[in-house]
């Protein structure tokens, strides 16, 4: 997304609201978490953008919407997660003018500037930075419901009140199974 800053930087005005909706990108669908799917429009983005006395700040409410197979079952299951988008904006050097300072005093950058979004022809573009956020934002579990039991081990079906799974064929005695395994290792010998 890119944003045009350049009555905030000339005072013209204090504040700058903006609402779109979007895909995800070629770049942030390659760094989505296996498994997970974006859905068409599914980044929702309504921020503003402040004069907070001498620096601006951005902060955007972000919604994505997306499908994943469950955790236990597989099934195609749809989620959003939801959370707070903020980055100071900065009209000074941009990330190109703070490379060539890097290089040309082949000192480390304290790293300090992460969080910051530099202006550039007036204009800021956080896609990057969003789509960044936005994959640190899933969760690590993704269940159809809290009570899910997952496929039945037996036929690999759903298991639900129509298949509350097969039985499970009779277990061998213990004592039984030490045999078979010792018939089966002296068969493999042979
Ligand atoms: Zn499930
Ligand atoms: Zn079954």
């Amino acid at each position: 997304m890119k944003l045009d800053v350049t009555d905030i930087l000339n005072g013209r005005c204090s504040t700058l609201d903006f609402e779109y909706s979007e895909d995800a990108g070629e770049s942030l669908t390659a760094m989505l978490p296996a498994g997970i799917t974006v859905l068409p429009d599914g980044i929702f983005v309504t921020g503003r953008v402040s004069d907070t006395g001498g620096y601006m700040s951005l902060t955007a409410d972000v919604t994505v919407d997306y499908t994943v197979p469950c955790d236990r079952c597989l099934d195609e299951t749809d989620f959003y997660l939801e959370f707070t988008f903020e980055r100071v904006i900065s009209a000074a050097a941009s990330p190109e003018a703070r490379e060539r300072i890097i290089n040309e005093d082949d000192e480390e950058w304290d790293g300090v500037t992460d969080d910051l979004i530099y202006v550039s022809n007036g204009c800021i573009d956080f896609t990057e930075d969003l789509s960044e956020a936005i994959t640190l934002e899933f969760p690590l579990r993704h269940l159809c419901s809290d009570d899910c039991k997952g496929l039945c081990p037996v036929c690999g079906k759903k298991i639900n009140e129509d298949h509350p799974g097969c039985t499970p064929k009779k277990e061998i005695d213990p004592r039984l199974a030490v045999l078979q395994k010792l018939l089966d290792n002296s068969e493999k010998n042979n």
